[in-house]
Formats: structure tokens, C-alpha cells, sequence
């Protein structure tokens, strides 16, 4: 007899905040949620290497300590972990279907909480020296760059905050900012400046990188009187935003002009049953706190859902 193909309530894509709380709230509705966790686990929040603004943690958290108390708390009432990426989806037919590099699942509903990825320079020598002096990540990468020079490019949050971790280990860090304002916050702002070891280059964008074996130098560009000079780095961290990872879902769900999910404000998409939460649906917000709640609101719709169908 042919095995009848199981099909879950709940499959959830992503293990970000958002992916995480929405795994807690299905979970918590006894619906056993199983959750894709993608490549990486805990989305953005996980590369973060002291999270300060969520709630509950005066002293601040680590992102992975987070990510990983968010999986303990969802496992802890139900919600099954599988080590897989969705390679597809088919939200044409019922139930839904999500195929994996191991398998094809089924589902009545689904939360997509897919995140976003940061955003590439798109120079001369940035994929050729990726791993091998440009990065993306300063928790990740930072400590391959004790004693040396780096530069971070970018004038926003993220800028700022891996600039002061890279101070940890880098003798120094200077910021190139494509304006002479500053994107981030002004506590950022405040500790960046009142740092020793980090340095402001204004109005300048790096158009090319180069080196031998690794990073040696960039070439730069003053975008208000158009010079060009160049200067010595080890290292090039890149923090100039992020975008969507909707790839899977084009031209089955609506996507906005940058990619971003279209969901109203109870988080549905345009397909009954697929929600969606969190920074692939929140071009806005991008806060732990605010995909996390995006993510339980997601589960509650998705629990209703079923209830009502
Ligand atoms: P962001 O706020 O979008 O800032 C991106 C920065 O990169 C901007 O300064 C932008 O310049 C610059 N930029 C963009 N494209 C560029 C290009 N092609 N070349 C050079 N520079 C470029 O991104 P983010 O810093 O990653 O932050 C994303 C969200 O996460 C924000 O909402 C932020 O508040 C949040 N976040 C919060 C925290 C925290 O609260 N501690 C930490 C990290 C992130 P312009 O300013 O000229 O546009």
C-alpha cells in the first residue's frame, strides 16, 4: 500500500526572530510546527554579537544565546527542527507543497520568515577577496583582523555597531560614508566617535578593491568634487543594508518594488494560508523585538486560519 504523504498544519520557513517566535506561538497552539531552518539558524540576529535593545535583557544578549533560547523555548512545547533549505515552493495547490535538497513536505499553512541578506557593493574585487579580507560580518570574520587596518563602508546601524565590535581587535577602523551624515542612531553615533580607534572618511565611496593573496588596498572616490585616492587596508567590511530572499516566492506571492512580501496588516499574503513575518515582509522595522512580534502574529493569524477553515 502506498505510504499516505503527511501533511503538517504548519511549516514555517526561517529561523530568524521572526521564524523562531512564529515556531513558539504554533507550538504553543499544539499545532507542531515544523520548521525549515534554512542555512543559518537564528537569520541576521545570530551574526550580532551583543543585542542591547531587546527587551528583557539589561545587559544586553548574545544573538546566538538568543537565537538559541528562542529554539529551546519552541522545542520545549512542540515545534520539530529540520536542518533543511526549501529549494521550491508551490503555493498553487492544497495543500502546500515545500521541497527540500532531502525532501517534498506538505502543508496546510505556511509562515515565510526567509529574512534578508546583506547587499553587495557590486566592485571590482569584492567577490574575488570575499572570505579573503571582505566581509559581511564583523562577529564572524572580526577576530582574522587582530593587529590590522580595516575600513567599513556603510552609515547606518549596522555600520557603526560592527565598526566599535571590529575596534576589539583591529588597531584601526575607518568608516567610509558615501554622505557626511550618519544613518545610525546617535548612541552609535555618540560611541563610534568617542572611540579612539575608529576614523570617519565623508562623502566617499570605494570603487574598487584589490590586493594579492589578500585585501592590501582600495581605491576611493569623493563623490562631491569626484577625487580619487587610494589607501592601505587589511580588511573591507561592507554594511550598506540588506535585501529581501523572496527568490522562491516570485510570481507566486506579491512582491513590492524591492522585493519585500506583501502582507496586510494581519500578515497575509494575497494565498490564503501563507503568512509572512519579519525583515523579508518589514522593510521598515528590522528590529529582533519587532520580527519576533511580527512572528507571533503571524502563528496567531495562521492558528485562526485553521480554526476556520
Ligand atoms: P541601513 O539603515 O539601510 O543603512 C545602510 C547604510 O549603507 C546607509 O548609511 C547607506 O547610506 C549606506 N549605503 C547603502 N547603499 C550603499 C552603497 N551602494 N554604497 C555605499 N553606501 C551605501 O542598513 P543597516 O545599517 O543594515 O540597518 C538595517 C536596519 O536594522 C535599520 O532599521 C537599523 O536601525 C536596524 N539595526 C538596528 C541596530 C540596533 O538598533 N542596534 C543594529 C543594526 C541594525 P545612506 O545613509 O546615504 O542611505
Amino acid at each position: 500500500m502506498a505510504e499516505e504523504k503527511a501533511i503538517e498544519e504548519i511549516i514555517i520557513l526561517g529561523t530568524g526572530p521572526a521564524g523562531l517566535s512564529a515556531a513558539l506561538y504554533a507550538a504553543r497552539a499544539d499545532l507542531k510546527p515544523l520548521v525549515l531552518t534554512g542555512a543559518e539558524i537564528g537569520g541576521q540576529a545570530a551574526l550580532t554579537d551583543r543585542i542591547e535593545n531587546y527587551p528583557g535583557f539589561p545587559e544586553g544578549v548574545g544573538g546566538n544565546e538568543l537565537a538559541d533560547l528562542f529554539q529551546k523555548n519552541a522545542e520545549l512545547f512542540g515545534a520539530r527542527f529540520e536542518y533543511d533549505a526549501a529549494t521550491e515552493v508551490d503555493l498553487t495547490v492544497r495543500p502546500f507543497i515545500v521541497k527540500t535538497y532531502s525532501k517534498d513536505y506538505f502543508a496546510k499553512t505556511l509562515i515565510l520568515t526567509t529574512g534578508a541578506t546583506s547587499n553587495k557593493l557590486n566592485i571590482p574585487g569584492e567577490n574575488e577577496f570575499r572570505g579573503r579580507g571582505v566581509s559581511y560580518c564583523a562577529t564572524c570574520d572580526g577576530w582574522f583582523f587582530k593587529g590590522k587596518k580595516v575600513a567599513v563602508v556603510g552609515g547606518g546601524d549596522s555600520a557603526l555597531e560592527e565598526a566599535i565590535f571590529l575596534t576589539r581587535y583591529a588597531t584601526s577602523v575607518t568608516i567610509i560614508h558615501r554622505r557626511d551624515t550618519l544613518r545610525a542612531g546617535a548612541i552609535l553615533q555618540d560611541r563610534a566617535k568617542d572611540n579612539p580607534k575608529i576614523h570617519f572618511i565623508w562623502d566617499t565611496v570605494i570603487t574598487n578593491i584589490a590586493g594579492t593573496e589578500g585585501v592590501e588596498k582600495v581605491r576611493l572616490k569623493n563623490v562631491k568634487d569626484e577625487k580619487e585616492s587610494e589607501m592601505d587596508f587589511d580588511g573591507v567590511f561592507v554594511f550598506i543594508g540588506h535585501s529581501p530572499n523572496t527568490e522562491l516566492f516570485k510570481g507566486q506571492i506579491d512582491l513590492d518594488d524591492k522585493g519585500y512580501i506583501v502582507v496586510d496588516n494581519r500578515l497575509r499574503t494575497k494565498i490564503p494560508g501563507v503568512f509572512a513575518a519579519g525583515e523579508v515582509c518589514d522593510p521598515i522595522y528590522r528590529q529582533v523585538v519587532t520580527s519576533a512580534g511580527m512572528g507571533a502574529a503571524a502563528a496567531i493569524e495562521a492558528t485562526r486560519f485553521l480554526e476556520n477553515e
